[in-house]
């Protein structure tokens, strides 16, 4: 076997994935792209912001010179500037350009924070049920992951517990909020106990732990805004990207915001740009550096996505599946009706229904509905979720 056992093993671990991917071709091929009702992928329904393309004309019709060149690897300080403005409207402290670093996505961003702060070995804490990237983000960097369970019924932070896991090795703490995959929003309040809470471990401890606030979806949210982590966490980054927000995942464009009052400010943001250039991302894509600049105030038509999400919601309830109505983010997260899962998840398929099962995401007994899709193909899935309700005994 010539590729590397751990590679060989990661793999097959989530084999599932591209499995479901396959099975749903089939499906389409079988019935039409119509009748086959696809609720397992991110993948923002909605087109990017108009002013994002008179951008791109105005940016084409005139360019720039050297606006395709290598640059700070930390990206253009225009850029960084205008992220830094819109940061610092939720952080004590203003953020200026040199506070945030442009990645590729917020996978990038998170990749680029982990490898900046583990020692081999160390522990990152992450909440179940979690992004199930997570996972191979810390190992990429060496790192260890400790699953702490969110609150079972609500999926709210479950402080205590995360004490409970922090130990003398561990590191930092994911977050993310709103959550993909629960749609839950943490609180002020929960955020503000939680940095209470690690500012006592880290005295405790004599060590830094980081906490690290994936927040792509921090524009999406309903009801309710997304409090600033800075206010509530000394020792928190944050990594995001406008993969959902503008509608933009396949360009890779985010960034690294790190709060100025973090220990070793400078330190991190030299570490940070190092790790963006090493890990081969060299810096994020120029041209949309350019384009999101002007764009951080704009976003998607959030109200198209609460639509989808009352859709979906009213009628599964009504159906008698049980779940926490998401305050952001475009996914639902139901408890099963079938004790497996995974068992579920294919009596749904019977139907022309693709769910990714909560094993995926480390909470068996539980399934996603990514309900960023067309309305009319939502509209269209609610006999057969009908026929499913029946089916699994609701
Ligand atoms: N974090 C979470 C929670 C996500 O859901 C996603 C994408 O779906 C990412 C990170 C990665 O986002 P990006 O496309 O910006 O790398």
């Amino acid at each position: 076997m010539s590729i590397s056992l751990k590679v060989r093993a990661c793999i097959e671990r989530s084999s599932w994935i591209r499995k479901m991917f396959e099975e749903g071709a089939q499906l389409r091929a079988i019935h039409g792209d119509e009748n086959v009702f696809d609720f397992t992928l991110g993948n923002p329904s909605v087109e990017p912001p108009e002013a994002l393309r008179l951008e791109l004309a105005r940016l084409a019709a005139a360019p720039l010179p050297g606006m395709h060149r290598y640059m700070n690897n930390a990206g253009y300080e225009e850029t960084r500037a205008a992220v830094a403005a819109v940061v610092s409207e939720k952080s004590p402290q203003p953020l200026g350009a040199e506070h945030v670093i442009m990645t590729c996505g917020a996978g990038g961003a998170l990749n680029v924070a982990l490898k900046t702060v583990l020692n081999p070995g160390e522990e990152v804490i992450i909440l179940t049920p979690y992004f199930v990237e997570y996972k191979f983000y810390v190992d990429n960097h060496g790192g260890v992951t400790r699953e702490v369970w969110t609150d079972r019924e609500t999926f709210q932070l479950d402080i205590p517990a995360i004490e409970k896991a922090i130990t003398p090795n561990t590191r930092a703490l994911l977050l993310n909020s709103p959550n993909n995959p629960t749609g839950v929003v943490y609180p002020a309040a929960s955020l503000k106990a939680l940095g209470e809470m690690l500012a006592r471990k880290e005295q405790e401890l004599e060590r830094t732990i980081f906490v690290i606030s994936d927040e792509p979806y921090a524009r999406l949210s309903y009801d309710v805004e997304v409090p600033g982590i800075f206010r509530y966490v000394r020792n928190a980054v944050i990594a995001t990207s406008h993969s959902k927000d503008l509608a933009l995942p396949g360009e890779r464009i985010g960034y690294l915001a790190v709060n100025p009052a973090l220990e070793d400010v400078k330190l991190f943001l030299e570490g940070a740009i190092f790790c963006n250039r090493v890990l081969g991302f060299v810096n994020a894509p120029a041209l949309m550096q350019r384009l999101v600049a002007g764009l951080q105030r704009i976003s998607v038509d959030v109200e198209e996505y609460r639509a989808k999400r009352d859709l979906l919601y009213d009628n599964l309830t009504a159906l008698g599946f049980s779940m926490v109505k998401p305050q952001g983010g475009f996914y639902l997260f139901p408890k099963s009706p079938l004790a497996d899962d995974l068992a579920f998840v294919r009596l749904a398929q019977k139907h022309n229904i693709l769910l990714v099962p909560g094993t995926g995401f480390g909470a068996p007994g539980f399934f996603r509905i990514a309900y960023c899709i067309d309305t009319a193909i939502i509209q269209r899935s609610l006999p057969a979720w009908e026929k499913v309700a029946k089916e699994a005994g609701l």
